[in-house]
């Protein structure tokens, strides 16, 4: 193998064909030369040379032979996988996470820091882990071909910045990918944490196969992102938690956002916890109750698992705000029509149970039921979601050229 190529460089990979022959490869899993030729059109001697390059420098690799009978064996080629590695990071409100993948979706390291209210401070912790992550790793800076954030919005992806995030206490307006860029000198992009989720999942997790599908996110809000026709939907607005902001309940509490009774203000981590401590203060028998030692210090998590468990209060709590959510959730899909629902984020994460109810008030709900088929499925990486989708940003940005997931 040559030296480092450093793959994100202009200079490199500036032949098209060497694209068009990757871009097959990663679509197909493994090929051989002859499939190679057939789909590319290329001439087997040119394909040839630049399988060759490619192999040289450490992008494509043999993996067997096909068949096993007695025709003439053929080799099948495959990625390097582990030649493609990206960072990918969410950042919420609490905590931040890092993982260095590559293109397969296989994560290599994957560390959580705390979310601080200063930015720039943060920045800074997020450019130390990096280059740790780096030297931990044994890979140079320069090898990786990107890094990927999916953040909360309000944002703007195209110049890179945050715009004063709801849940980001002390984050006003930061140039996040400015910042990061100068620092490591690679290159960087920004979306939503939903949207991120949603181009790992059509990349390479759960929705692979399909053209429209929904992922949503559901955790102390709700972001929510659309793929239709391949294309990812860009709202003019800049905002990917209008689903949250759905109005379910004409009589509902006043939400940050000015209108009542928004579907994230029923359904959410907070409102959970929120009906649970109501239900106490009506003296709702609770195992989780004498498992407290303060019931204002009660987690969605802790009443998510005493659901498991059959405390009745909990799963009181819990089935009602997912039966809500399971409504949004029929409006929703009976406007985008998708053929995949893919729910993800904490609140999934923590209660099947959640997951059960709202998939199938959802099912019930949906104008013209039988003339439907929609799959209903968690997101493939729990909580690593988010950061293995914002690598996906990275490699997608790599293939955009020929991609099927458009930007
Ligand atoms: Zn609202």
């Amino acid at each position: 193998m040559k030296g480092i190529v450093n793959l994100s460089s202009s200079t490199y990979l500036k032949n098209i064909q060497d694209k068009i022959v990757l871009d097959v490869v990663r679509r197909q899993g493994a090929v051989t030369r002859a499939d190679l030729a057939e789909i590319t059109n290329i001439p087997l001697s040119t394909l040839t040379r630049i399988i060759d390059g490619l192999a040289e420098n450490g992008l494509l690799q043999e993996s067997g032979t096909t068949g096993s009978g007695r025709g003439r064996k053929q080799i099948v080629l495959e990625l390097n996988y582990a030649r493609y590695k990206a960072i990918g990071i969410e950042i919420t409100r609490k905590i931040t996470k890092v993982a260095l993948l590559d293109i397969g979706a296989n994560v290599y390291d994957y560390r959580v820091l705390e979310t601080l209210s200063d930015p720039e401070v943060m920045i800074d912790h997020i450019c130390q882990k990096i280059a740790e992550i780096c030297v931990d790793q044994d890979i140079a800076l320069e090898e990786l071909l990107g890094v990927g954030i999916g953040a909360p919005g309000p944002l703007d992806r195209n110049t890179g910045t945050l715009l004063s995030p709801v849940r980001l206490t002390g984050w006003g307006e930061v140039e996040i990918v400015n910042k990061i860029k100068a620092a490591l000198g690679v290159e960087v992009k920004l979306d939503f944490a939903a949207t991120a989720a949603a181009t790992g999942e059509k990349w390479y997790g759960v929705g692979k196969e399909y053209d429209n599908l929904v992922y949503i996110n559901i955790s102390g809000g709700i972001g929510c992102s659309v793929v239709s026709h391949n294309q990812m939907m860009r709202m003019s607005n800049y905002d990917a938690n209008a689903l949250g902001h759905m109005v379910i309940d004409l009589k509902g509490e006043k939400c940050e956002c000015g209108n009542f009774g928004c579907l994230e203000l029923l359904t959410c981590e907070n409102a959970i916890v929120q009906s649970f401590l109501q239900l106490l203060s009506q003296d709702h028998p609770s195992l989780l109750r004498s498992a407290l030692l303060d019931s204002n210090q009660v987690t969605f998590n802790e009443i998510a698992s005493f659901a498991d468990r059959g405390d009745i209060a909990c799963v009181k709590t819990i089935s009602e705000a997912a039966t809500i959510f399971g409504t949004g959730l029929a409006n929703f899909i009976n406007i985008v029509n998708p053929q995949m629902v893919i729910l993800g984020g904490n609140v999934i994460d923590q209660s099947n149970l959640y997951f059960n109810i709202a998939v199938h008030v959802a099912q019930n709900k949906i104008l013209n039921k039988s003339g439907r088929e929609i799959a209903f499925v968690k997101s493939k990486h729990s909580e690593r979601t988010i950061p293995i989708g914002a690598g996906a940003m990275i490699f997608e940005h790599l293939f955009s050229e020929f991609s099927t997931l458009a930007y």
